[in-house]
């Protein structure tokens, strides 16, 4: 560095940004000139070029993640009575699913070097009222979802996964999601696929996608596009209670160019992790998450676990980044220690893995536009942080 640059105060670096461009804003600018916003013709084009993109049949959009979560737990016919099993170790939207079906979340720990739930840890934390599972592919790791299948079926008990990180992700050979009977997909900001606000609920099965699309239009006889589309709008039956978390066109029309950019996207990503698996590979005391041996990551969070062996605790590191204009973010949450959930943790399996997870990680920078030059700043600070030599 030379001293003019040492001298300029540095530019600061993000942990994530968003990758929109010309083409969404163009995409944008014809749905509004079409004359039609709310839910329509792209919305259902955007749900089916994600089926396909996907492999699963059906895809039903809706508003966010956390709606495709809540409707996933309503077709399932979850309910009040009903126990669901869910990692701590989450965004809080998975622990709050259950309660919006009035059923109750129970934790069950992750495994130390996924982050994701496993049969075992599921099976430890099983009750007698469990109706379904959550499993996370948590910051974008699948989660080992056979095993936790083989686990389940023959309880009668869902799994539901929570593929909000997962998009392009695969679980033995294909996408994240594809062998889960109702997935939960997020396209906030924070994701790799971007529309705004926005999620969606993928399923093989026709009827789990019926009832969706009835649910997330106030469970109307008649959608509203099909009752605009005739002159004569036929009355429409309201024939349960439904909710609105319907996506618009405008939302639709940026996730078809997003999702046309995924495989890009996904590559980008995952060279940036390996940028930074090869520079922290023989650091003592870090560990960068990388791909399970069943499957790969989109690295949608690319979390390092920074060990006893290492000289600075995570919050100390996350100082020194700070210092040196780089924005890192604690690792991901445990719910069970938030204060809507703490008077309500039941007793049962140890959350030992998910107390060391959300203590001893932190998110590095990661995000399309990353220039060379700041992953290598990044990469510098971490490696100043672990000592002389380095
Ligand atoms: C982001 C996220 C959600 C919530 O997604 P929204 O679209 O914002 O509702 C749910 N679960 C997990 C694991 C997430 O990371």
């Amino acid at each position: 560095m030379t001293t003019s640059e040492a001298a300029s105060p540095l530019t600061r670096i993000d942990v994530m940004r968003p990758w929109l461009g010309e083409e969404e804003a163009q995409a944008v600018a014809e749905v509004i000139a079409s004359g039609w916003v709310a839910q329509g013709p792209r919305v259902r084009q955007f749900e089916d070029a994600f089926a396909h993109e996907q492999q699963i049949p059906y895809a039903v959009a809706v508003s966010s993640c956390t709606s495709a979560l809540h409707l996933a737990l309503a077709v399932a016919g979850i309910g009040p009575g009903d126990d669901v099993v869910v990692p701590s170790f989450s965004f809080i939207a998975t622990a709050n699913a259950p309660s919006y079906v009035g059923a109750r979340p129970v934790f069950a720990d992750v495994d130390r070097l996924s982050g994701c739930v496993t049969a075992e840890t599921v099976a430890a934390a099983l009750t007698p009222a469990t109706r379904a599972v959550i499993a996370v592919d948590q910051g974008g790791v699948p989660v080992d979802l056979e095993p936790l299948r083989e686990l389940c079926d023959p309880l009668g008990i869902f799994v539901v996964e929570d593929a909000a990180c997962a998009i392009g992700s695969r679980y033995k050979g294909r996408p994240a999601g594809a062998g889960a009977e109702l997935a939960a997909w997020s396209f906030h900001p924070r994701k790799i696929l971007t529309t705004g606000e926005g999620g969606m609920l993928t399923t093989p099965r026709k009827d789990f996608a019926d009832r969706a699309r009835r649910l997330r239009e106030h469970a109307m006889s008649v959608s509203a596009a099909d009752r605009h589309a005739s002159i004569l709008a036929p009355a429409e039956e309201y024939l349960e209670v439904g909710f609105n978390y319907r996506m618009t066109d405008l939302q639709a029309a940026v996730g078809l160019v997003q999702l046309g950019r995924l495989g890009q996207a996904v590559r980008r990503r995952r060279e940036l992790a390996a940028n930074y698996a090869v520079a922290f590979a023989n650091v003592p005391g870090l560990r960068l998450v990388a791909d399970p041996p069943y499957g790969t990551c989109n690295f949608q969070s690319c979390w390092l676990e920074t060990g006893t062996d290492f000289p600075l605790g995570r919050d100390e590191l996350m100082v020194q980044l700070a210092h040196d204009g780089i924005s890192a973010r604690r690792g991901i949450m445990a719910a069970h220690r938030q204060p809507a959930y703490l008077t309500r943790q039941p007793g049962g399996s140890s959350l030992a893995n998910t107390e060391w997870l959300t203590d001893n990680t932190l998110i590095l920078p990661l995000y399309h536009q990353l220039a060379m030059g700041d992953q290598v700043r990044v990469i510098d600070s971490v490696l100043r942080a672990a000592g002389p030599g380095r």
